[in-house]
């Protein structure tokens, strides 16, 4: 009987809410990750872009176009279940990339407090969280933004370095003692956010920080 009850209740959920495809919305099978059409734009290889101090960091599409359209609706549109579907193209282009690595952890380019209850989600974390889950490695919290900044995309280019040194510190480092870290997050522009992270990571005791994102803006 509670089988039937819970079969009831699915069944219930997917018509009310049903999973659609992030980059278009039309309606997917719930176990899909996209339409047959948007999968068909999907690019390939993955892309490979490096943060400042020289952390690889790879991602499957450009910050352009359908891409773009889906990064900004699961960002500013409340979408955060999008999550789980994008994390699909993302564990594709990490093991594409860093083939024979064995990550102990992945974790996420953190959010300060303030910002998070404006939004309600850190992108990033849903991100990081979706790609753990898929890749079946730990998520861990190992870093905290502690001082609110300007948003990296709001200022200069030149100014992005000043920006964003010395507003993230380390939770617990005996977490990262030793790991070899994959450090998530939703777009790198200069790469000045996950560069100044990873320097942070390394700095205090990890083994490697490599970075994986879901767009790079591909700099002309
Ligand atoms: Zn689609």
């Amino acid at each position: 009987m509670t089988d039937f009850i819970d079969k009831l209740k699915n069944s219930a959920k997917d018509i009310l809410f049903p999973v659609r495809c992030p980059y278009c919305e039309t309606v997917i099978h719930k176990t899909e990750y996209a339409c047959e059409n948007c999968k068909k734009k999907f690019p390939s290889p993955a892309i490979i872009k490096y943060a400042v101090g020289g952390y690889k960091c790879t991602s499957p599409f450009p910050y352009d176009g359908i891409f773009k359209k889906a990064v900004k609706k699961f960002k500013f549109g409340n979408k955060g279940g999008y999550a789980k579907q994008l994390a699909f193209p993302m564990v594709q282009s990490i093991l594409e990339s860093y083939q024979g690595v064995n990550f102990d952890l992945i974790t996420c380019v953190p959010m300060h407090k303030k910002r998070l209850a404006q939004r309600g989600y850190n992108q990033a974390e849903l991100l990081a969280k979706e790609c753990a889950k898929i890749m079946n490695i730990p998520y861990c919290d190992t870093l905290e933004k502690f001082k609110e900044n300007l948003e990296q995309h709001s200022i200069k280019a030149s100014e992005r370095a000043k920006n964003v040194m010395g507003v993230y510190r380390i939770i617990d480092k005996e977490l990262i003692k030793d790991k070899k870290i994959l450090i998530i997050d939703d777009i790198i522009t200069t790469g000045h956010t996950l560069g100044e992270c990873a320097k942070i990571l390394m700095k205090k005791g990890c083994k490697s920080v490599d970075c994986a994102v879901l767009c790079s803006v591909i700099m002309s």
